[in-house]
């Protein structure tokens, strides 16, 4: 099966993040949220890298936070809780920016309050992975029926908590 649905760095981090969350927010289900990570989020944002040129949205498909110089791409986390889930987030990304023809992209996962730094790059292994991943996007989103919960610790920080549990 040929993957032909965009899918942008927000969905394949959701992958690895929870399936049920990937499918609500592609179907366009989207929660307002004020909580306190998001703010914090916000906050660590606005503070920290003012000199780099920030969010660089390509093909309204991947929304890179920052590039230091033309071979590394950075994305900034509050808390490294979901790391596997942000490696794979900005494996994608260059992946994304590979099948575009912009070659030998490294990544820089930050966490500017942990003060720590996880290089990131993409090996043929990852791409073969990276190409099932999306494949397996497509088909839970198209599903009619919406995954299953999780049934985790992570579900109450979650925007889509109520619909979930109450
Ligand atoms: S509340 Fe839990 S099960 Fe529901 S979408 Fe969020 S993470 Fe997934």
């Amino acid at each position: 099966m040929k993957q032909n649905l965009k899918i942008t760095g927000i969905m394949f981090y959701y992958y690895f993040i929870c399936k049920r969350k990937l499918w609500y927010f592609r179907n366009e289900i989207q929660m307002e949220s004020n909580s306190e990570a998001v703010e914090i989020g916000k906050l660590i944002d606005e503070k920290s890298y003012k000199r780099d040129r920030k969010h660089i949205m390509i093909n309204e498909t991947i929304n890179i936070d920052f590039m230091r110089n033309r071979k590394v791409i950075h994305e900034i986390k509050k808390s490294d809780s979901m790391e596997e889930a942000s490696i794979w987030q900005v494996k994608y990304y260059i992946y994304y920016l590979k099948k575009h023809g912009v070659e030998d992209i490294k990544a820089i996962l930050d966490y500017p309050k942990l003060k720590k730094r996880v290089d990131v790059e993409l090996n043929k292994d990852d791409e073969e992975e990276i190409e099932k991943i999306l494949l397996e996007i497509e088909k839970i989103v198209r599903d009619q029926k919406m995954p299953s919960i999780i049934d985790s610790k992570i579900c109450k920080k979650c925007s889509y908590y109520e619909l979930c549990y109450i």
